[in-house]
């Protein structure tokens, strides 16, 4: 079985799908790794170290992709890149293929065997391989960090010579994967930090976290875990109490996410100006719209004495860590289908009756082939 990586493409894109460690393992295990020279280069992941970990380095993409029976990567795959493949080569990355009808119908054109992991199911045995999860803590950490370099003030209390300094008031909308993760930084930067979701069970989390929950009296878990998108009325209640107390919070991390769907609006362009000037603002959810009315994705405004950031990609800013999880995550989910007996024998071992394959693959298969 022969595994290829080219660098990725996408603009700002710093993270690699394979890291030297993964590639060892997935030798080790009888495949042959094909990697495009400098592919992770920009996540401090060199050449070398692939070359030490048994990969073949390779000039171009071109050769990194046409000979591979499974292609790694991270962002959706362009057009040139469908191209360099083999028709039915297995693909296994954030493929997005709804996103764009021409690489969904490359895809199928082609008779790839298409693994968008976004659509991998989130049950307790698919965590090791959930990348939504794992790129969505780094981009939760790297939030606040940007929100407390924006910030005109400390995030900790401080007891000093010029005077005590109170501490920030960190608000945190959204507590998910990254909303957790944004409130277990904010509060290690030593801020007062409240959180609020609209799934009761995140009280419980972001109490044991140290935060604080901000019970705005809305509640709308939806299914598989995640929330449903509110009623008129819910959201006016929620916005209600909200707006009210934006008055005494210095910083807002948004993080609020419903599947398939465009980010929900939360704080509306009267909530930031009724504001304190100096607040800040930072729209995790900007990828898809921003929780904020004022956020432009990836841009940083300021309205009011209110700055509002609409960072994107935060993941790949952290690309070391956020490659390493999103690589290991990789390999659980390849070892599926890449198991030791059939890469030896130079085949791949679908289960489809494993709905971890059967619900990720891309069109829906619905009968076994
Ligand atoms: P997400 O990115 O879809 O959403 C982020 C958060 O926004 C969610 O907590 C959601 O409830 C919240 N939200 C949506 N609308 C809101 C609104 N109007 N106001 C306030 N908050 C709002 O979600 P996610 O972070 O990917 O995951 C959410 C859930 O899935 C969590 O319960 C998590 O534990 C669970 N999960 C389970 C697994 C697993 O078992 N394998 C893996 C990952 C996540």
């Amino acid at each position: 079985i022969t595994i290829g990586v080219a660098g990725e493409t996408a603009s700002g894109e710093r993270r690699v799908a394979l890291t030297p460690e993964t590639c060892r393992k997935l030798i080790a295990r009888g495949a042959r790794v094909r990697v495009q020279r400098g592919a992770g280069r920009q996540a401090a992941f060199t050449d070398e170290a692939y070359a030490d970990a048994g990969a073949e380095l390779v000039d171009d993409s071109t050769a990194a992709l046409h000979e591979a029976d499974v292609v790694l990567c991270v962002q959706p795959p362009t057009a040139t890149t469908l191209q360099q493949l083999r028709d039915g080569t297995t693909l296994v990355g954030l493929l997005a293929p709804q996103s764009d009808s021409a690489r969904g119908e490359a895809i199928t054109a082609r008779n790839l065997i298409a693994f968008p992991l976004e659509r991998l199911p989130r049950t307790t045995r698919a965590q090791a391989m959930d990348v939504l999860s794992s790129q969505a803590g780094m981009a939760g950490y790297k939030a606040v960090l940007i929100a407390a370099q924006l910030a005109p003030r400390f995030f900790p209390m401080l007891t000093t010579a010029a005077g005590t300094i109170r501490p920030s008031k960190v608000l945190i909308v959204g507590a998910g994967v990254a909303g957790l993760q944004a409130i277990a930084t904010a509060k290690r930067l030593g801020a007062q930090v409240e959180g609020f979701d609209v799934r009761p069970e995140t009280r419980e989390q972001i109490e044991s976290l140290g935060g604080k929950f901000l019970d705005l009296g809305v509640s709308a878990a939806g299914e598989g875990g995640y929330a449903r998108a509110l009623t008129d009325e819910e959201r006016a209640e929620q916005q209600r109490r909200l707006a009210e107390h934006l008055k005494g919070v210095d910083v807002v991390v948004c993080t609020a996410a419903v599947p398939g769907r465009p980010a929900p609006k939360i704080i509306t362009t009267t909530m930031v100006a009724g504001m304190k000037p100096g607040s800040v603002i930072v729209d995790l959810a900007a990828e898809t719209g921003g929780n904020c009315e004022l956020t432009r994705p990836g841009e940083t405004i300021e309205s009011g004495g209110v700055t509002v950031a609409g960072p994107l990609n935060l993941a790949s800013a952290g690309a070391v860590h956020a490659s390493e999880m999103y690589a290991r995550n990789v390999l659980n989910f390849v070892s599926l289908f890449v198991t030791d007996e059939a890469s030896k024998e130079g085949r791949l071992a679908f289960d489809w009756n494993d709905e971890l394959l059967a619900k990720t693959v891309w069109p829906e298969r619905t009968a076994p082939t």
